[in-house]
């Protein structure tokens, strides 16, 4: 009986919660220590690491900005599932731009860009803090299956009349390229009253008067519970980046501090734009809600990579796909264990990965225990004497191959051994007097009895 409310238990036990991943859970993941400390390293009040190199971002006008530039390349080459582009157009012109091709509908592109040249030092508003929005939302966008594809750019030239974006955008427009929408971030840091509020700058051009409604539909969505307050601003400005897009019919806006409310950095284009005068909670709130649009146009494929299991079997939730168990404790795939249903012919820990349209995901390990838990019934093991002096006898009617495994009661393992025939002796000299508990296992049984060493 005892047994029997052992295996319930632990089948009751058994269901692990690690799902697919919601848009809520990727917001959350938005981090304001790593949006401080790369904001402090761009705009060069901290040194970092480029190429191997310490360095200092200090200064990004355009024919001095190669550092920054450098230092974006190696922010997304640490990320999965990006292909990066190294665009130079001209002498001191180069974007950089990483490519996240959607699995189910490649053709649908959603740009999220800024501007990563300044004209003075620092510039820490203008614009690190939309660089590192945009690397942030990479950071962890990049770690899931989206339908669509999501290209992350970087502008360079923005400050010398929008070059940078003016060249992408009319190679996009004469490729074809179906951009469905352009998120332009330029100056995203600053709240001078507090007020949390924020501009989005549209015009009536190709969908962006939609995509603004869809931007605010996320950030009054009550579950995700965002404290920002939007101006539409129409006609909005055409001083940055997303109205080269505009020029070429594509849908896009700005998204931004409130220069509506002249509620913008007073630093604005000085080397006084320093991470000191940010509003720090602001920013991350900003990036959240862009983060949540991001994900809302990006389409999570929706992988349930948990997992259930019962006495003799674990079970993937996932119901399409196909499917690779794997053993936790090497990391190694399992030969032949490709459906959704694994019966494990031994105790072990395990997990799944789950594939559905060449995208993976894994589950959490599961410590699959619930075989070999019947016990030996009496006349089955004779272990004798007890109390022991030196040689315990070990007699098994029926069954061989037995694992010994001997512990001393703190549960501390102090002998184990594999015994080969029926009769077997286990040889406890020298072992200190006292209670010990061993343990023996067939292949199906088990029992531990109580051993008294003399
Ligand atoms: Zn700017």
């Amino acid at each position: 009986m005892k047994n029997l409310i052992f295996k319930l238990l632990a089948i009751m036990l058994c269901s692990i919660s690690s799902h697919a991943q919601t848009i809520n859970d990727l917001i959350n993941k938005v981090n304001l220590d790593t949006l401080s400390l790369k904001v402090q390293e761009f705009s060069g009040e901290v040194s970092t690491v480029v190429n191997g190199n310490t360095v200092t971002v200090l200064n990004r006008q355009s024919n001095n900005n190669d550092l920054a530039a450098e230092y974006i390349k190696q922010q997304f080459s640490r990320l999965d599932n990006l292909t990066i582009t190294d665009q130079v157009y001209s002498t001191n012109g180069r974007n950089i731009i990483a490519t996240q091709l959607g699995k189910t509908n490649p053709n649908n592109i959603y740009v999220i860009c800024a501007h990563y040249d300044s004209v003075a030092n620092y510039c820490a508003d203008d614009n690190a803090s939309g660089t590192i929005a945009v690397l942030e939302i990479a950071r962890i966008l990049s770690t899931q299956c989206l339908d669509n594809t999501i290209i992350y750019a970087l502008w360079d030239q923005e400050e010398n009349g929008l070059i940078g974006s003016n060249y992408y955008a009319q190679q996009a427009a004469n490729n074809g390229d179906n951009i469905l929408g352009v998120l332009n971030i330029d100056m995203m840091a600053y709240d001078g009253d507090n007020d949390n509020d924020f501009d989005i700058d549209v015009r009536n051009i190709g969908g962006s008067l939609a995509m603004k409604d869809d931007i605010i539909s996320v950030l009054n969505n009550p579950t995700y519970g965002f404290t920002l307050n939007v101006n539409v601003v129409n006609p909005g400005t055409t001083a940055s980046d997303h109205s080269r897009f505009w020029n070429q019919g594509y849908s896009a806006v700005l998204v931004g501090e409130a220069w509506s409310n002249n509620d913008r950095t007073p630093f604005y284009h000085t080397s006084g734009d320093r991470f000191s005068t940010l509003n720090l909670p602001y920013y991350h709130e900003l990036a959240k809600l862009i983060m949540g649009y991001m994900a809302t146009k990006a389409g999570l494929i929706n992988i349930d990579n948990s997992i259930a299991a019962d006495a003799t079997t674990i079970t993937a939730t996932q119901t399409e796909g196909s499917y690779q168990w794997y053993n936790c404790d090497n990391g190694q795939p399992i030969s032949g264990a490709n459906s959704r249903n694994y019966a494990p012919p031994t105790n072990g820990n395990y997990y799944v990965e789950v594939t559905l349209g060449g995208c993976s995901e894994v589950s959490d390990c599961y410590a699959f225990t619930t075989l070999g838990v019947e016990t030996f019934s009496d006349g089955e093991l004779n272990i004798f004497p007890n109390p022991v002096r030196n040689t315990l006898k070990i007699e098994s009617a029926n069954v061989s191959d037995l694992r010994i495994n001997l512990f001393d009661l703190s549960g501390k393992l102090i002998r184990s051994e594999t015994l080969q025939v029926q009769s077997n002796e286990l040889n406890l000299k020298g072992l200190s007097a006292g209670i010990y508990l061993l343990n023996v296992k067939s292949l199906n049984k088990s029992k531990t009895f109580k051993i008294v060493k003399q």
